[in-house]
């Protein structure tokens, strides 16, 4: 009987010791012998050597593998097609080709799972964002998406330095909650009733009593409130986590789940939180900079939409303070062009928040001083008593990033403006007695963090920075 070629060098089983690509640059030298793992990105063939383009997602860098034709493993290389995981093992050579420091002189070789030419579904030829996103499962192996991901992680960790090194404690705010304050038609709502055959009460409505919590419930749209009473015990506090918006519009800033960043200060005011906010914002632009250099010039050069000059210039830049009122002056100059009107007491429209930042300020704009009338009851009234310290900061191309406010700690006018916008006090005694209770100037703010990776990376959609996005009519995977 012939003897079996010793192609399958590796137990796949088996567990060894590999080096990430991205690490192989600056921690290898040549003629050490390595193994890397990853998924083959293609394979050619010429002039009796096999060329295999692997990546391992831990870097938008791939890795050439060469085979030789007497190599054993060469064998083994019908089953190395676009998609399959493989392991290899090899001598880093300095590489004659453009682009690339090394490439591996291949010679035990392995497949761990197989990937049919034919069917896989990354060809190639470039794909459009669309089609990848009805692949969600599998996109994230392509150059744009690794590319994001990796930004979404660098950005998630310096959301976390930033508040650490500044005192900040993470508090994790409830994703189930009572309270329906904010806006009450865009809630989801949370429920172990049977649908078809809900208990109800006697005049026919349901009965929430015989639900699950004994009331309704609802996912959270915000974690402010109960960060409030961390920031009014712990002092600094912020927030990272999912929120839930059951929006019904489909835009490409708009999300049902997304996650937001929300801390929240004692003894502070607006100034402080706009400080707090531009310093965040820079902050976020340095960290990617720094550490993801070589996906943001892949974006840039991939799609034109981003340039680390721009991201640069905006991370020394201070952000322009301009009040609702004077905004809306603005606006009026201009007022012909826009599909919505102007007028104060009106909310500004994507439309308004877009020409104060790329035509008026070219950079990102704080507006101050909203009327009251458009703002939540918690936004502290100012003097003029038309006004709350509010503030959004807009962005060029994408508008509102970060919304946020002085809170109102006066129990008397808190109470009031409650009233007013309907907000029932019963279920809000808690948040009351924070006013109660040593009550102090308290601020904070909320930015999307997906709005912030949409930003940063110049993605036209923000289904295209969440691994899952769930929109309208949307919940694949
Ligand atoms: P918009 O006017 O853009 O809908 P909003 O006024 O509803 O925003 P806030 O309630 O202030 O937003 O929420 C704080 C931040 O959360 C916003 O500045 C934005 O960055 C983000 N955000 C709000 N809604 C969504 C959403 N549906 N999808 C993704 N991010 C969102
Ligand atoms: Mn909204």
């Amino acid at each position: 009987m012939r003897k079996r070629p010793v192609t399958q060098i590796f137990n796949p089983e088996e567990i060894v010791e590999r080096i990430l690509i991205k690490d192989i640059l600056y921690k290898c030298t040549a003629g050490e012998t390595v193994t890397v793992c990853g998924w083959v990105r293609t394979r050619r063939e010429s002039k009796g050597f096999a060329f295999i383009v692997l990546n391992d997602g831990s870097s938008q860098e791939t890795l050439q593998l060469v085979v030789p034709g007497d190599a054993p493993a060469f064998g083994e290389l019908h089953r190395c097609n676009t998609g399959a995981a493989i392991r290899a093992k090899g001598i880093l050579k300095e590489s004659p080709g453009k682009g690339q420091k090394f490439e591996v002189e291949v010679s035990e070789i392995g497949v761990f799972g197989d990937s049919d030419p034919e069917k896989y579904p990354l060809q190639k030829k470039g794909h459009t964002l669309e089609f990848l996103r009805e692949i969600g499962h599998l996109r994230p192996r392509t150059n744009t998406y690794g590319a994001v991901f990796r930004l979404r992680n660098i950005l998630a960790s310096a959301v976390h330095d930033f508040f650490q090194s500044r005192g900040f404690a993470w508090v994790h705010t409830p994703i189930i909650t009572a309270s329906d304050c904010e806006g009450a038609g865009e809630l989801f709502s949370v429920t172990s009733l049977d649908l078809e055959n809900p208990p109800k009460k006697e005049e026919g409505s349901v009965d929430f009593t015989q639900d699950y919590f004994g009331k309704r419930a609802y996912l959270t749209v915000s974690g402010q409130l109960e960060a409030e009473f961390f920031a009014m015990s712990l002092g600094k506090v912020y927030t990272f986590g999912p929120t839930f918006r059951a929006e019904d519009s489909n835009t490409s800033r708009h999300l049902s789940e997304f996650w937001m960043i929300e801390p929240e200060m004692a003894f502070a005011d607006l100034m402080d939180d706009m400080r707090l906010a531009e310093e965040f914002f820079h902050y976020l632009c340095v960290a990617v900079l720094e550490k993801g250099e070589s996906e943001l010039s892949f974006l840039q050069n991939q799609y034109k939409r981003i340039s680390l000059e721009d991201l640069k210039r905006l991370s020394e830049t201070s952000f322009v303070h301009i009040s609702y009122s004077d905004a809306i002056k603005e606006l009026e100059n201009e007022k012909k062009s826009f599909e919505f009107p102007v007028q104060w007491g009106l909310d500004l429209q994507s439309e308004h928040e877009r020409y104060l930042t790329d035509k008026v300020f070219n950079g990102p704009v704080i507006v101050t001083d909203y009327p009251k009338d458009i703002k939540a009851f918690y936004m502290r009234l100012n003097p003029d008593e038309k006004t709350v310290a509010a503030m959004d900061v807009l962005v060029p191309k994408i508008g509102e990033i970060i919304g946020g406010s002085q809170r109102e700690e006066r129990l008397d006018i808190l109470e009031m403006r409650m009233r007013q916008t309907g907000v029932p006090l019963d279920n809000l005694q808690w948040y009351l007695d924070l006013r109660r209770f040593g009550s102090a100037p308290h601020a904070g703010f909320g930015l999307g963090f997906e709005r912030m990776v949409q930003y940063i990376t110049g993605m036209p959609n923000i289904r295209d920075v969440i691994p899952c996005p769930r929109a309208p009519q949307t919940i694949g995977f």
